[in-house]
């Protein structure tokens, strides 16, 4: 084998795409019925629009980023995550002033460079929603109901979750001096990824998978209880607001996220049935990130999760909702002239949208009818040379397995 995929990445193959594509079909017809409407970004980007947003501390920006340098010697980096891509061409093209709140989703590849393992690519596929413009708490009750929702609507049978509050630039500085406090004797025990994280932004330690560093911070001040007046109230609206819409939801004051933009609700919907890397989807507010990428202050929220990690609990749940989609009618022929007029009916067939499908490799009717059966065909017509020349054909029923003489300009309505 000459070439093969790079590590981390993987081919998305027939037998496997057609359930990304039922999945993807579910989705967008749910993010219809939400009145979110489509945007697609580039792939890559300025790399300073994510170390920006992201934030230069992050492990992403830090570690995991595909940066290059162009031919004209601009650094430019293959989108990691989807919310910067979407915010600059929110400002870019002045989409907040056509609509005061914008409503929108996306699909497609990001990029990290990180170990690959279960459930972690270095090209992974993500689906995400974004609305910017508006801070009202039932906002985000709506899209932490809309993942909820996803999930169960693809048939995903298990699944948390998780709530937080992670405060606003007014409550967050008095939380971090008690954690700094509080870690003051105990960095040394820490990874030196939470060494650099007390330094930098002490929040993410919560981040942290280890379990030495989980064990160490048991005990720590979590953000919740030293939230402002203000996002003491906006969470507490949050959650009457899920309860009006029945969402079950648990509080995990250890949740904060990976990136820097993030403020307020956080939250994360986890499957157990993924081990280790078991989020599907995480999101929250973000209500300083326009701002901070030069319009005007606008509050904002929005969700990204991981279609490599749904089509996996999908699969350990044996794809209870997906199922290949047929082709009606597959046509054998035996005989130059049988081809020729196949050739025909599949397109005839194909005008009134019936899927169909010939042989053309000139095989035996033997092989032709193990090819229907490998294509799944609802039908096979068998025109041989003696049929052709009365005008008649066979038309097998492949499930039941019964088989009827029918005239061969009787196909098409037989079939409609
Ligand atoms: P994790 O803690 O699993 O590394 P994260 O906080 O880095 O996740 P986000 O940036 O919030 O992840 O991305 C949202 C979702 O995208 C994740 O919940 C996950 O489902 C998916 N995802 C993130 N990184 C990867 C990856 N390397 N491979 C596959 N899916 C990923
Ligand atoms: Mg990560």
């Amino acid at each position: 084998m000459k070439h093969k995929a790079l590590y981390g990445t993987h081919d998305i193959l027939p037998d496997e795409s057609f359930k990304w594509q039922s999945f993807e079909d579910k989705l967008k017809s749910i993010f219809v019925l939400y009145n979110y409407k489509e945007i697609r970004t580039p792939i890559f980007e300025e790399t300073e629009l994510f170390t920006r947003s992201i934030g230069q501390e992050t492990d992403i920006v830090q570690k995991e980023m595909y940066t290059f340098f162009d031919q004209g010697k601009r650094s430019i980096t293959l989108r990691p995550e989807g919310t910067a891509g979407v915010v600059r061409a929110y400002l870019e093209h002045n989409l907040g002033e056509k609509s005061p709140l914008v409503k929108l989703f996306y699909f497609g590849s990001m990029f990290r460079q990180e170990r690959p393992q279960k459930g972690r690519l270095r090209q992974f596929n993500q689906f995400g929603i974004e609305a910017i413009g508006s801070a009202d708490p039932s906002l985000d009750a709506e899209i932490i109901g809309m993942a909820a929702r996803i999930c169960q609507e693809v048939g995903i049978t298990e699944f948390k979750l998780h709530l937080n509050s992670i405060g606003c630039p007014v409550c967050r500085p008095v939380h971090r001096d008690k954690l700094l406090e509080f870690m003051r004797g105990k960095v040394g025990d820490v990874c030196d990824d939470c060494k650099t994280r007390f330094m930098r932004n002490p929040l993410r330690m919560f981040d942290c998978k280890k379990k030495e560093c989980a064990d160490l911070l048991k005990d720590a001040p979590v953000m919740i209880d030293f939230l402002c007046e203000e996002c003491r109230t906006h969470y507490r609206q949050v959650k009457n607001y899920l309860s009006g819409l029945e969402v079950n939801y648990f509080e995990d004051p250890r949740l904060v996220r990976g990136l820097d933009y993030y403020t307020r609700t956080a939250f994360e919907i986890k499957s157990s049935l993924l081990g280790s890397q078991d989020t599907l989807c995480g999101g929250g507010r973000y209500d300083l990130l326009v701002e901070e990428l030069g319009g005007t202050p606008t509050p904002a929220i929005g969700f990204a999760a991981g279609m490599e990690r749904f089509i996996l609990v999908l699969q350990m749940q044996k794809d209870l909702m997906i199922e290949e989609k047929k082709i009606k009618l597959f046509i054998a022929t035996l005989g130059d002239e049988a081809k020729v007029f196949a050739s025909k009916l599949c397109k005839d067939l194909r005008q009134k949208n019936i899927a169909c499908d010939t042989d053309y490799l000139q095989r035996s009717l033997k092989a032709q009818m193990k090819e229907a059966n490998r294509q799944n065909a609802e039908k096979v017509l068998i025109i041989g040379e003696e049929e052709m020349k009365k005008g008649k054909a066979v038309l097998r029923d492949m499930q039941t397995g019964e088989q009827k003489e029918i005239g061969l300009g009787e196909v098409e309505q037989i079939l409609d």
